[in-house]
């Protein structure tokens, strides 16, 4: 199916498996995916190793300004696909840990970090045909774009969802500290003062509690088809 130059916005709760759709639609549609909760766990993952955080979890926002007026936090194609930089070193791993998942959310709060991730983001929007996942792509990151879409699940299903990924990659975590993890990021991302998690007006809800990825595709196709009318296959 080809569909016009758009940009969709997916935004949602944690785990609510918002990538890994991404992902899909991106290589149905040939769109570019970019995670932008990447660029916020790259962040995190640079201030915990720069010694950011003080012994109560707080960061140092005035160290963390002044280091990212240089960190170099980009995407690279490897030959696995689009991954995470800083420099020439690769971070997809590291950032997907359980240390950096408890400081993410706070981190995200702070505007200077936000104004940095923005930024870099919206450089990519210009190219349209981008598929982006996050928490505020439609409200703030992309206002305009033409699709946007917010992604809910049951809090069960996505901490048996996110407890099995990280399983798969080799670290175990009890499902109460996903459940945990999952209830305190919610609610961090959905009442922090800049660019709270919250639904666009004029997004789509999807509760893919009961859904596979392939239900969450034919979905997809019906809004596309009905949205931009005359697609070509
Ligand atoms: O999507 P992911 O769970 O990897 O995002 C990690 C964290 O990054 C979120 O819990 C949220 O705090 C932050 N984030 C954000 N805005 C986005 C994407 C992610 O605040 N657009």
């Amino acid at each position: 199916m080809h569909i016009p130059d758009i940009i969709i916005a997916i935004d949602g709760y944690s785990s609510t498996g918002k990538s890994s759709f991404a992902r899909l639609i991106a290589s149905e549609f040939s769109f570019l995916y970019l995670d932008s909760g990447a660029m916020y766990r790259g962040i995190t993952l640079m201030a915990i190793e720069n010694g950011f955080f003080d012994a109560g979890g707080n960061a140092d926002t005035g160290r963390l300004s002044a280091a990212l007026q240089s960190l170099d936090l980009h995407f690279s194609n490897t030959p696995d696909g689009s991954k995470t930089f800083i420099g020439d070193r690769c971070i997809e791993k590291e950032i997907r840990t359980m240390e950096v998942s408890a400081k993410v959310s706070p981190i995200s709060a702070i505007p200077c970090v936000r104004e940095f991730v923005d930024m870099r983001l919206r450089e990519f929007g210009k190219r349209k045909r981008v598929v982006m996942d996050g928490r505020d792509i439609g409200t703030t990151v992309f206002p305009d774009a033409e699709l946007k879409i917010f992604m809910t699940a049951d809090l069960a299903v996505r901490a048996r969802r996110r407890a099995a990924e990280m399983a798969s990659r080799g670290e175990t975590v009890s499902l109460e500290t996903v459940v945990e993890n999952l209830r305190e990021r919610d609610y961090i991302d959905s009442h922090r003062e800049t660019s709270p998690l919250t639904k666009a007006a004029d997004a789509l809800v999807l509760d893919n509690s009961r859904m596979t990825l392939q239900d969450q595709m034919v979905w997809i196709r019906g809004i596309i088809r009905e949205r931009f009318g005359n697609v070509s296959d």
